[in-house]
């Protein structure tokens, strides 16, 4: 990861567990992936036999078909047997597949514990990403680490040694993996319901999909959508705003009006809250194109840029630098 991300991005990365995969255990952090204690896995039916389920990293989809379960997104290791047992608590059928929207340690986290019984499966950057986790914390973060040192940041100093302990000691077959990757989509079929797996890169990273529960009309957007947040565009793991915005549409385009919405971040909503985050994206590229226009540097646009009507979104006081520093290294 870039250096000069890294302090605005730290939080975030402690939450988020950025390049973790089977990865050491999670801290709790003071960030937008906490919840309160009685709301973490709390299950909300939506339609057609799909669920939402909501951790403290990044939300989980599940369908109950007839022979078959089927999962989207895992959590952190330490809480996956919780959300294994929330799942079994509305249904007996086994869960058979277990679907990662991306690598972020908040939605992977606990596939270990899904491998004894589920095939996992993701795009193909997805395995290769967390695959090359260790060789990549290995070469970035000593260097951070020092630097965390020297600002006597204890939060960070404690996720980077933890994650430069586990990545010393890991073998990489004992990477909990997907073992069946795709290239740009794939379709698992369960009684009569379609799941449809749709890549859409770049946008979140270069690993994204969402999914697509066809008959019941439920779509679960991976980090594509954070709902009322905002986003994180993880430029080092092949991310892109512009790629976000267009990913955004493509998906918009393919959906009903209908069609319900779970996020990878925040509350299940519907295709008017799904537009609503495409607005933020588009607001803060219009911002940074104009600050281009105007002839002025990043850094005098990141002093001064600022975005009224998203001053309550969780995340403006750090990722919005962040994105908006993307945007404009993006932006013609
Ligand atoms: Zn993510």
């Amino acid at each position: 990861m870039a250096k000069i991300l890294f302090r605005a991005l730290a939080s975030l990365l402690l939450a988020s567990g950025v390049a973790f995969a089977a990865g050491p255990p999670p801290t709790p952090t003071p960030d937008h992936h906490d919840r309160k204690p009685d709301d973490v896995f709390r299950v909300q039916p939506l339609r057609g036999g799909v669920y939402a389920l909501y951790g403290r990293g990044g939300n989980v989809g599940f369908f109950v078909g007839p022979d078959a379960v089927v999962v989207v997104d895992s959590e952190f290791k330490d809480i996956a047997p919780g959300i294994v047992g929330r799942i079994r608590s509305v249904t007996d059928r086994p869960i058979k597949y277990l679907v990662n929207t991306h690598h972020h340690g908040d939605h992977v986290g606990g596939n270990e514990v899904f491998k004894p019984f589920a095939v996992i499966i993701a795009q193909d950057n997805v395995r290769k990403r967390m695959l090359d986790s260790p060789q990549v914390i290995l070469r970035d973060y000593p260097k951070e680490l020092e630097e965390a040192k020297k600002a006597g940041n204890a939060e960070d100093v404690q996720f980077l040694e933890n994650a430069i302990a586990w990545a010393q000691k890991v073998k990489v077959d004992e990477i909990a993996a997907p073992m069946v990757t795709f290239d740009s989509e794939l379709r698992i079929h369960v009684g009569g319901e379609t799941i449809e797996v749709w890549h859409t890169p770049p946008a979140h990273t270069d690993g994204d999909s969402v999914v697509y529960f066809a008959k019941a009309n439920v779509v679960h957007m991976g980090d594509l959508f954070f709902h009322d947040m905002v986003p994180f565009v993880d430029v080092a793991s092949g991310g892109s705003v512009m790629g976000y915005a267009t990913a955004i549409d493509k998906v918009v385009a393919r959906v009903p009006p209908d069609v319900i919405v779970i996020p990878g971040h925040g509350e299940v909503t519907d295709l008017k809250g799904l537009k609503g985050a495409r607005q933020f994206i588009a607001d803060v590229l219009d911002a940074a194109a104009a600050a281009k226009k105007a002839g002025r540097t990043k850094q005098e646009f990141l002093a001064s840029v600022d975005l009224p009507a998203y001053k309550g979104y969780d995340g403006y006081k750090d990722r919005f630098q962040g994105a908006c520093a993307a945007a404009y290294d993006e932006v013609p």
